[in-house]
């Protein structure tokens, strides 16, 4: 082996890592990064090409818009490498760092870091390279192994693997028995969702009961939609399988088709936006015949309310932009319990990670559940605080007219994010046609309500 010539310039890489608003040890500042890169191509008398900068919010399995274009530079001869402050803002582990070093040799660049750790534009660098990823090869076969083995042995002891699922509590024996409280606050919700009961509902449900989730180590905790949805998935809770939850219920209860995955249906008042004032289920749009679509909730028997789907949109999204000016007064923050409970999550599934592997004496490999869920966790915390940076925006330059048109130009899934950052819910009466807002209550997310709830009009007395 010999030395690479470096004959074209290289790319700085910079990796910042945000995980929960916080830094941890290895935190180094995106513009020390950038500096110590150039220092150290100053040093070695190299051309510096472009800088790029991936952000990893979900501290998982990373998403590096960046690091393609960087990888895409080096693959069209643009580029002939790149430096990196440190190996580690590759990735998080070294494993990830090692394969991502491995991608950009592949493209035909070399990889120099900073602090000198590593340059493989040297004979000696690809070598060390080379055995380097072999070593990581074997450290993962060997963490996995050990992980099945760990968890098998447990199993054969009759330990329940992993926290205790919601409703249920372990014995000091490590078997699970149900808890008398909880397990009935978990068949309520299963019972909730099986009559059309939204995610948010169902969460709300839960965390009114004071039911410890399965990560929260016996303490109440608010539900998340997405912790919500993982009970109700849980074919543990299921008659057949040993649950207390009856087959067609447990079927009733998942998701259906076409709902996303932590929320939302497929139109614009979906999410269990409109409730039914009888029964108080989420309403669902159903098409009675191709032509004519209406809101329904899924109680059987007369007496609930049902819509045409069309009036129902039009007016909802009426009385939404016609709130627009007022709530730009008094617009309130995001939704606070949900960032708080998506926060705990993440807490929660870091302690459940960091439990499992004093447990078993090997860290949960990277496709285990425990690592799994952290992953989950800090991307759906990551997903939330992305969307809640995103202004409402459109009331500032628009009219209501301008704002409806903009409206109507958006994916369903967009409308429904603002409809949602406008209108909490609405509540739908029976009745017989006439005009729909006879029928139809609205609260907004500024916590007015629509009709207000005191008359505009005074009372006369006499
Ligand atoms: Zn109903």
């Amino acid at each position: 082996m010999s030395p690479k010539k470096i004959t074209r310039p290289l790319d700085l890489y910079v990796r910042v890592s945000r995980v929960g608003g916080r830094e941890g040890d290895s935190f180094i500042s995106p513009e020390l990064q950038e500096e110590k890169c150039r220092a150290l191509a100053k040093a070695r008398g190299l051309e510096v090409g472009q800088v790029f900068i991936d952000l990893d919010r979900s501290g998982g399995k990373m998403d590096r818009p960046e690091f393609k274009k960087m990888l895409a530079r080096i693959e069209s001869g643009v580029s002939g490498g790149v430096i990196v402050a440190r190996i580690d803002r590759f990735a998080r582990t070294l494993i990830g760092g090692l394969s991502a070093i491995e991608d950009i040799e592949k493209a035909g660049g070399v990889v120099l870091t900073a602090d000198g750790e590593f340059d493989s534009s040297t004979a000696t660098g690809e070598l060390v390279l080379s055995i380097m990823l072999s070593l990581a090869q074997f450290e993962l076969r060997r963490i996995s192994e050990q992980w099945e083995d760990a968890k098998e042995k447990a199993r054969a002891r009759g330990i329940h693997i992993g926290a205790a699922r919601a409703g249920y509590v372990r014995q000091e024996d490590g078997r699970l028995a149900e808890h008398s409280e909880y397990i009935e606050a978990v068949k309520q919700a299963f019972a909730l969702r099986a009559r059309g009961g939204s995610w948010k509902e169902t969460a709300d449900l839960l965390s009114a009961a004071g039911v410890p989730t399965s990560k929260s180590g016996g303490a109440a905790r608010p539900w998340t939609r997405q912790a919500t949805r993982n009970v109700i998935q849980n074919i543990a809770y299921r008659e057949d399988e040993g649950g207390p939850i009856p087959v067609w219920q447990w079927k009733k209860a998942q998701p259906k088709k076409g709902e996303a995955r932590v929320r939302g249906e497929g139109h614009v008042l979906g999410a269990g936006l409109v409730r039914c004032s009888v029964c108080g289920a989420a309403m669902h749009k159903s098409s009675n015949g191709a032509r004519y679509q209406i809101l329904r909730c899924d109680t059987s028997g007369g007496g609930h309310p049902t819509i045409s789907y069309e009036t129902a949109r039009d007016y909802i999204c009426s009385l939404a932009f016609a709130h627009v000016g007022p709530m730009r007064r008094s617009r309130p923050g995001d939704d606070e319990s949900e960032r708080k409970a998506l926060r705990l999550a993440v807490e929660e599934a870091e302690a459940e990670f960091e439990q499992m592997r004093e447990m078993l004496g090997v860290a949960p490999p990277a496709d285990s559940r425990p690592s799994m869920g952290l992953t989950d966790a800090k991307a759906a915390l990551a997903e939330f605080e992305a969307a809640a940076d995103v202004p409402l925006g459109l009331g500032d330059f628009l009219t209501p007219v301008g704002v409806r048109e903009e409206f109507e130009k958006m994916a369903v899934p967009e409308q429904r994010r603002v409809l949602r950052s406008i209108i909490n819910r609405v509540v739908l009466s029976p009745g017989r046609r006439g005009d729909p807002g006879d029928r139809i209550e609205v609260e907004f997310t500024d916590g007015s309500r629509w009709p207000a709830e005191q008359g505009e009009v005074p009372v006369v007395t006499s």
